[in-house]
């Protein structure tokens, strides 16, 4: 075991990994300002972790802030459904530690089928915090939104020129994006005390149908926390959802390390067909795990030694 891993395996948190989706690769000339708002989430999250903030608010800050990002595919730039609209999902998922008990208090919150919030993982957070429910969905979340004092907007607003020509052209070619949109958004992190706390936020797939639900906001699927690892997935919901892929992630931690854990919960994407699909996960000693079988997908993470770093990761399809 080298010195890095040595330190690694001793250390006990914070630390903090966001991603900006597994799909397709993004175009070039989009490549640095995609970076540049991954290193920015990441440091804006790890500044909250490094002044001894929650997990729970550092996965926040950093998917709200690429959700304000036209270029990733949630909140502001959410690609478009079949028909020309806007459905959003997010959730959160958070395993606090109880100093009295070894089990941890697990919470979990998620807005599914949203369109006229601004940041719909904080929709999710007041799902969670303000309402003895998991999941809410449409209108009703929207009118929950709207009593909280959450910034709403029209859907149109949400509608950037990048997702509107994007659309026409699937339109024209009368198929959705030969390649899986990119951009779903997601961050996972351990805190100080020890709890740990994820997040996933996305417009869902390019040309789904209206109603069609993904992965992101569902606990277990999309986004997952527990006493071992918090886990964001991104990729064709279809197949995540069917996996329960991120709980299936945490669950791999048994016996091994958060990168193998990853990689054998993406096997089993492979075996269960063709689906795209990205893992995110850091458990509770601060150490990553990250892994897809798309074309592409970017990490950054954050950790108080090794500070905020970029990682385009290598997919495991050959
Ligand atoms: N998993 C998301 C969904 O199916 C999309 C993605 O992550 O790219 O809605």
């Amino acid at each position: 075991m080298g010195a890095s891993s040595r330190l690694k395996s001793r250390y006990d948190g914070p630390a903090l990994i966001v991603h900006g989706g597994a799909g397709g690769r993004a175009p070039e000339a989009e490549q640095p300002e995609r970076r540049r708002a991954l290193l920015q989430a990441a440091t804006a999250g790890g500044a909250i972790l490094r002044d001894g903030g929650r997990a729970l608010d550092a996965v926040i800050e950093a998917v709200r802030i690429l959700e304000d990002h036209p270029l990733f595919n949630a909140g502001f730039g959410s690609c478009l459904t079949r028909d020309g609209t806007i459905e959003m999902d997010a959730g959160i998922m958070v395993a606090k530690k109880d100093l009295r008990n070894s089990t941890p208090q697990i919470e979990a919150g998620g807005a599914i089928l949203v369109s006229r919030v601004r940041n719909p993982v904080l929709l999710a957070q007041l799902v969670m915090e303000r309402t003895p429910h998991v999941l809410m969905a449409g209108r009703s979340a929207e009118q929950l939104a709207r009593q909280n004092g959450l910034a709403m907007c029209r859907m149109s607003s949400l509608i950037t020129p990048r997702a509107r020509c994007r659309w026409l052209a699937a339109a024209r070619r009368n198929s959705p994006d030969p390649a899986h949109e990119h951009g779903t958004v997601g961050a996972a992190a351990v805190d100080h005390a020890g709890n740990l706390a994820a997040a996933t936020s996305t417009g869902g797939v390019a040309g789904k149908l209206c109603g069609r639900i993904g992965d992101s906001a569902i606990p277990g699927c999309g986004v997952f926390a527990d006493s071992r690892a918090a886990v964001s997935a991104t990729g064709v919901g279809e197949v995540i959802l069917k996996l329960g892929l991120a709980r299936r992630a945490a669950a791999e931690l048994v016996g091994r390390t958060p990168q193998a854990a990853v990689t054998r919960a993406l096997a089993h994407v492979a075996d269960d067909g063709n689906g795209e699909a990205g893992l995110i996960l850091v458990d509770r000693t601060g150490r990553f795990g990250y892994a897809h079988n798309a074309p592409a997908m970017e990490i950054a993470t954050f950790h108080p030694i090794a500070g905020v770093r970029h990682l385009s990761v290598r997919s495991s399809r050959a």
